[in-house]
């Protein structure tokens, strides 16, 4: 599988970014919103966007059940910001109606870095990716609060960021990954790299 096609879910946020990031790591990439687009996929992108109107979508598309099934057959994965809130086995400050996919086993507490810092940037050490730190933008991010056995912790916010020093921001547990930031909007590839060497097996 030298160039695997990998799936980004195309409900709704910036998937045309994730293609693009994706085609730049060496995958080809489809949007996916119906369920006969998943099975043709080696891997999945859950966007980032917003993790409550992405749940009832996937209702709405019949997708949500489709997907855990997927997931749960092993179907790689990566999530970035509400794509690591629907990864997630438990979401803390959501819609009491939100649904997620309780794919990797972990607590994730949505819209956690509070409204004075409800974007910012950092720079983070990141397991697996070397060289220079990884540009790390948040945009009203999740991040973890606990992690399950056998769930390995990527990246976490540097200790000189304040308040939010050292939550986990990155986490991978075998071929499912996720990110609380937004690599897809830096321009540097070293995340869907690692992702898309996931897919192949290479990671
Ligand atoms: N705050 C959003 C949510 O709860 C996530 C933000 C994002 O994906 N940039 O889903």
């Amino acid at each position: 599988m030298t160039r695997p096609l990998v799936g980004v879910l195309a409900l709704q946020g910036d998937v045309r970014e994730h293609i693009a990031a994706l085609n730049d790591s060496g995958a080809d990439a489809m949007g996916v919103r119906r369920p006969e687009e998943l099975d043709k996929v080696d891997g999945i992108v859950i966007p980032g966007g917003e993790s409550t109107t992405m749940s009832k979508l996937l209702e709405i598309f019949e997708l949500l059940e489709p997907l855990r099934q997927r997931l749960s057959d092993g179907l790689p994965a990566y999530g970035s910001c509400a794509g690591m809130i629907l990864l997630a086995s438990e979401v803390l400050d959501t819609r009491p109606d939100a649904k997620h996919l309780n794919a990797i086993d972990m607590t994730v507490r949505r819209n956690a870095f509070g409204r004075q810092v409800d974007s910012f940037e950092s720079d983070l050490e990141f397991t697996g990716i070397d060289g220079d730190p990884v540009r790390a933008v948040f945009i009203r991010a999740p991040w973890v609060e606990r992690v399950g056995e056998g769930v390995e912790v990527l990246a976490r916010v540097p200790h000189s960021e304040g308040q939010a020093a050292d939550r986990i921001v990155a986490v991978r547990h075998g071929s499912l990954m996720a990110t609380s930031f937004h690599p897809e909007v830096t321009g540097d590839r070293r995340v869907h790299d690692l992702f898309v060497d996931v897919v192949r097996g290479r990671a």
